[in-house]
């Protein structure tokens, strides 16, 4: 059956939300991340951009280039609750959706046609009711594909909407830099632009060998987006996989400090995974088993975060109220849920360049010595994660 699939994107979400905050943003220049010399944008408005801004730029380097620019510390408590209001419209219109970032969701809408309406308008309905319900600008790319509707998203921008019939993907695409398709990083761009590609019409015409050859599995995929060929599934959001780790003890215990050692070591684990797959969480989750075996659980919805300083305050905080009785535990666990892609901007906000830098450096050294013990304790379920974890005095320097 021919697919359908409705791609959503707020504009310039961050930079949305303090406009609703703050009207006089209006229509100026706003830099949102780290506010000090060593920050880094995390987002930047439309009006920034024409002063050559971009995300990832050096907050220092912006500021020079725009000087009379609004700059603003990034807010992941607001951002996350805007995010959710969004997700609750979707949510409730849609018959199946996936939250693939904090501003960005696809929704599967094949063969709804024949049942309810024309998808197009009901898209539009869908994207109308957003914009009344929460005043966030928002735009779509409707199509057969992810790929292609998010690349129509993409064109659409800012604050409007199109529609990619069945038919019409590769002269869709084919006038469009290779930059706008999905995976064509800047280092691929780079490497595209020295085999002299620039337009998507090239790759359209190039065999899938010569891609392969150069990019390798790669080659093959972005070849294929470059037709408009692509068949990934929308994933629901329930479906998403949490992270979590539990431990089962040889022999019970009562002793606290052994116990909250565990479960913070098992939030910095947890926490090195989902930066690893570039994931952010709005979800954790204690869980304490008595020797009687009663099970005890408490759970708390926090901003969207990746950091380790953030989730394990999370972390102690619940465990100390789930660990009530004082009698002999014989299991716990970590969980940490509602996992959406991108820990890259979010991260930019709290951060100083400097505290990037430690976590890009503590995740390296993880990468190398610590990856081993974070496979095995996920694999193996029971009986792990009884090694010190080595990497807490440099957490109590990012806490600082
Ligand atoms: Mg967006």
């Amino acid at each position: 059956m021919l697919k359908s699939i409705l791609h959503l994107d707020l504009d310039t979400f961050f930079v949305s939300c303090e406009r609703l905050m703050d009207s006089k943003l209006n229509n100026r220049p706003v830099l949102i991340g780290g506010t000090s010399d060593r920050g880094v944008v995390a987002a930047c408005s439309y009006e920034a951009r024409q002063y050559g801004i971009h995300s990832a730029m050096p907050m220092r380097m912006a500021r020079q280039l725009c000087p009379h620019a609004t700059v603003i510390r990034g807010n992941s408590v607001v951002y996350s609750e805007f995010s959710d209001a969004v997700t609750e419209i979707v949510k409730e219109r849609s018959p199946m959706f996936e939250k693939s970032s904090i501003d960005e969701f696809y929704v599967d809408v094949s063969g709804m046609d024949r049942y309810v309406k024309q998808t197009y308008q009901w898209a539009q309905e869908l994207r109308e009711e957003i914009i009344r319900e929460t005043h966030l600008p928002i735009s779509f790319g409707l199509s057969t594909s992810k790929t292609v509707s998010k690349v129509g998203t993409g064109e659409a921008k800012p604050n409007n909407f199109m529609r990619i019939e069945n038919g019409y993907e590769k002269p869709f695409l084919a006038p469009l830099s290779v930059k706008k398709i999905p995976m064509v990083g800047d280092q691929t761009y780079r490497l595209l632009r020295s085999m002299g590609v620039e337009r998507v019409r090239t790759v359209q015409q190039m065999p899938v060998e010569l891609m392969e050859r150069v990019l390798g599995k790669n080659g093959a995929v972005i070849w294929k987006k470059a037709q408009g060929i692509d068949n990934s599934p929308v994933v629901p959001y329930y479906e998403r996989k949490s992270l979590s780790m539990e431990r089962t003890f040889d022999s019970d215990t009562t002793d606290v400090y052994k116990l909250r050692a565990i479960v913070i070591g098992m939030a910095e684990n947890l926490a090195f995974q989902l930066r690893h797959d570039n994931k952010i969480t709005a979800c954790v989750t204690v869980k304490v088993r008595y020797s009687d075996f009663q099970t005890h659980s408490k759970q708390k919805r926090i901003p969207y975060t990746s950091l380790d300083h953030t989730l394990i305050e999370v972390v102690k905080d619940l465990f100390d109220k789930v660990y009530d009785r004082r009698v002999l535990v014989r299991l716990v666990g970590v969980r940490f849920s509602h996992l959406i892609g991108g820990s890259y901007q979010i991260r930019l906000f709290e951060d100083s360049f400097k505290l990037i830098k430690l976590y890009q450096a503590m995740d390296k050294v993880r990468d190398r010595y610590g990856q081993q013990a974070v496979v095995r304790a996920m694999g193996m379920g029971s009986k792990t994660l009884a090694r010190p974890n080595p990497f807490n005095g440099q957490t109590a320097v990012a806490n600082g």
